[in-house]
Parts: structure tokens; sequence; C-alpha cells
């Protein structure tokens, strides 16, 4: 999805029409966003946008209908993930490849990587139970922008800090510039981007 379509979908609500039950108990956790959209009759839609699944029902739906179709929408929305990003074991394996190929003096591997719903970071890494968590965010990013995160983490497996010794292995990932670049633009657009104060205060309840 674009950010182009979420604000797009987004807009017709922004007059103070926002339903104040925009979140659905149990499935909320600030990860699904529900937006009643009055421009819209009777389709729905579901995407990710910046971490999230925002799902735009048309106003009218009703409290039953709008219980039974979001999960069914999350659900779809999952699925197709599931299809096209790697299994955490492919993480796991690819970590492995990078270290073999540009760090081969890192010999210690994870026991365990995982995608986590991660706004704050891209990914982090604990060198005491060898376990890395990656964000979300990063599904369906181009590869050498995962592979720069993975690398980084597989790093930290081995040395905990960002100085000199860390860097001078970080330096050796062919692609850093262009992976930066996409990582800083992701999240510079995400700040623009970022919800607007009604939303924010429906997610913090
Ligand atoms: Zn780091």
């Amino acid at each position: 999805m674009s950010f182009d379509s979420f604000l797009d979908d987004l807009a017709p609500d922004m007059d103070g029409d926002l339903d104040p039950d925009a979140t659905l108990p149990g499935i909320t956790e600030g990860e699904i966003v529900v937006i009643r959209s009055t421009r819209r009759k009777k389709n729905i839609s579901a995407y990710r946008a910046g971490g999230r699944i925002v799902v735009s029902i048309p106003a009218r739906m009703s409290k039953a209908d709008e219980r039974a179709m979001v999960p069914e929408m999350v659900a779809k929305i999952r699925a197709q993930e599931a299809a096209i990003t790697m299994s955490e074991s492919a993480l796991a394996a690819r970590i492995d490849e990078l270290l073999r190929e540009l760090a081969p003096e890192i010999a210690i591997r994870p026991v365990d990587v995982s995608w986590r719903a991660m706004r704050e970071r891209w990914g982090s890494c604990t060198s005491v139970d060898r376990t890395i968590r990656i964000s979300d965010r990063l599904k369906g990013a181009p590869a050498h922008a995962l592979d720069f995160v993975l690398f980084h983490e597989g790093i930290h497996l081995e040395i905990s800090d960002h100085a000199e010794e860390f860097n001078a292995i970080l330096a050796r990932f062919p692609k850093a510039e262009i992976a930066s670049a996409y990582l800083d633009g992701y999240e510079a657009a995400e700040t623009a981007l970022a919800l607007p104060d009604e939303l924010k205060k429906l997610l913090s309840k």
C-alpha cells in the first residue's frame, strides 16, 4: 500500500466524525486501526501503514458487522504478508550467511530470531541469550535494507556497543549507504505522516 492511499482514506474522517470506539477490544494493542470512512459506501479495505494494519470500513457499518469483518480483513493481510515475507528461520539463516561472508571472525550465532512489532527501532539483540528481534516494518523492504539490519544485529552478538570495532565490521557491508538511505527515508516519511492527534488519543487509551 502507499502512503498516498493511506492519506486519501484518512482524509474524509478528519472533520471530526471519527468513531470514538474506532479500535476493537482484544485486537487493538495499537497495531490495528479501524477507520470509518463517510466516503466509503460498501467496500472495505485493509492495508499496512507504518507498522499498523489499517482497516477502512463504511461509516454506516454496524458494530456487529465491524466485529465480524475486521478480524477477517486482518487475517487476510497477515496471510498475504506471511506468503511474501521471510520466515524467522530464514532470517536466522541469512544472519549466518552474512556473518560467514562479511565477518568470519564472529563465530556466535543467534538461537532465536523473530519478527517483532517495533516502531522505535529496526532491530535489537540480546547477546546474553543470543536472541535477535527484527522490526516487522522491514517486511517487504528491499533485501539490502533487511540484510543491513540483520548484519548489524548479528555483529551485536559479539560486540554490544557502536564503537570503532563495531563500525569497522559494519562498514564491510557493501550497500551500507543505500540501505541507510532507505531506513532513514522510511523513518522520515513515517514521522511526516504520523497519525493525526485524534487517532493517537484513541490508540493510547
Ligand atoms: Zn546497534
